[in-house]
């Protein structure tokens, strides 16, 4: 693993002093059953030690069309008579422009059966953990409801990009329709912007990568001219590091880790000095499957067993299955020596130790060939070159699936193969 892996999550710990169980919000995802008595589940006695955790964009949709066999692989998973589930299954994807219960409806359409939001992960869901944030001024950046996002993940004070430019008009020149020459009168009493959250790719990145250089330039305030470059910057808390994902065009689309890379080196160019994120969350990090697997336990529960193998379906070599393969390190060296490594700690701490979390085993990844990348599409081995920034250089073998399947049903079929079950 690279040291800056290592450096990242040790200035994660750094930074944090977020319990698990502290936060209200958090709560909701916390392994009682009574957070979970809504969803419906198989009493049956053979109740497994595995569950699922599937990728949604490139396995079960092309953006808003469902992939043909994906409802065949999810009666697989549910009661023949009853429709409750029977594996425990939930639902991580790097989408974050919408809200959990928002897309457990439209995984419910979809799927024809009954996906309740506490068996979805998004990209931003483990920012309920960074309590430390939750209560100082932030700048929110993505598209779709993301003040409405923010609130719900426990943060206070929020101000949208949206906002920020109203207040600021004239910095936001490069459309010259858009430009107000004029400043406002009032933005000299704007509160100081303590930390951006980032949730995932803007609309019009000339205005977010303008108006997100200003604030970082002039630590938090943008309406002063910066005498000198702040060092360190504020913090950033960044979702969603994808490149690319696959929507219905015929060719990967640019995601939210593109829009980083401007950011990244438009900072480097204009400061000299490197943009170093406070956070990365969301697929690869470790501390999403850790999340992950949190939830997870919580919805096997509910089939009065834990999960000792996780599986992690997914479309994208850069995130699902280095992401999965890293995460199965992870447990093999928290298994080997608790102490050993700082990164377990400091994500062990993040989480809340023993948080009704009685620890996988082992976690495979599972390749589809359904989206990002597709054997047909392009001929060669896929590459982990793209992978995000600060997760470079990456282990060769962890571009490596467990399993590569067709599609969902074909991983479904054969996880199920090999647990033995039915
Ligand atoms: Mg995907």
């Amino acid at each position: 693993m690279s040291k800056k892996i290592h450096n990242n999550y040790l200035n994660t710990s750094l930074v944090l002093t977020a319990s698990y169980c502290s936060s209200p919000s958090v709560k909701g995802q916390n392994i009682s059953c009574s957070h979970f008595s809504r969803m419906s589940f198989s009493s049956s006695s053979l109740s497994p030690s595995f569950g699922i955790m599937f990728d949604i964009d490139g396995v079960i949709v092309r953006g808003k069309t469902v992939l043909p066999s994906a409802p065949e692989a999810f009666k697989l998973l549910v009661d023949r008579q009853t429709r409750d589930w029977r594996i425990p299954t939930i639902f991580v994807t790097n989408a974050g422009n919408t809200l959990r219960i928002e897309k457990a409806e439209q995984l419910s359409n979809w799927l024809n059966v009954k996906v309740t939001e506490e068996q979805v992960v998004m990209a931003h869901s483990p920012l309920k953990m960074f309590t430390e944030y939750h209560n100082k001024h932030v700048l929110v950046m993505g598209q779709g409801p993301v003040g409405q996002i923010a609130h719900s993940l426990g943060f206070t004070k929020v101000t949208t990009m949206d906002q920020l430019r109203h207040t600021f008009p004239s910095l936001d020149s490069c459309d010259h329709k858009r430009r107000r020459a004029a400043p406002c009168s009032f933005n000299t009493y704007f509160p100081m912007i303590e930390a951006v959250v980032m949730f995932g790719e803007p609309v019009r990145w000339e205005t977010s990568l303008q108006l997100l250089i200003d604030v970082l330039l002039t630590d938090g305030h943008p309406s002063t001219a910066p005498t000198s470059i702040p060092n360190p910057h504020i913090p950033i808390l960044a979702c969603n590091m994808d490149l690319q994902w696959m929507a219905e065009a015929i060719m990967p689309r640019f995601g939210h880790g593109a829009f980083l890379l401007c950011v990244e080196n438009l900072y480097k160019k204009v400061t000299g000095q490197d943009l170093v994120y406070t956070a990365l969350v969301g697929k690869p990090s470790e501390i999403t499957y850790r999340h992950g697997e949190h939830v997870l336990q919580g919805v096997a529960r509910q089939l009065g067993k834990s999960v000792s193998t996780i599986y992690c379906v997914g479309d994208n070599v850069c995130t699902d299955i280095f992401g999965a393969n890293l995460y199965h390190r992870y447990l093999q060296v928290r298994r080997q020596n608790k102490a050993v490594s700082s990164n377990s700690r400091c994500i062990d701490r993040l989480v809340g130790q023993g948080v009704g979390l009685s620890g996988a085993e082992e976690c495979h990844s599972v390749l589809v060939n359904t989206g990002v990348f597709s054997k047909d599409d392009f001929g060669c081995p896929p590459t982990l070159e793209h992978s995000p920034r600060d997760f470079l250089p990456v282990e060769s073998s962890f571009k490596e699936p467990f399993l590569s399947t067709e599609n969902v049903l074909e991983a479904v079929t054969s996880i199920l193969r090999r647990e033995n079950y039915d």
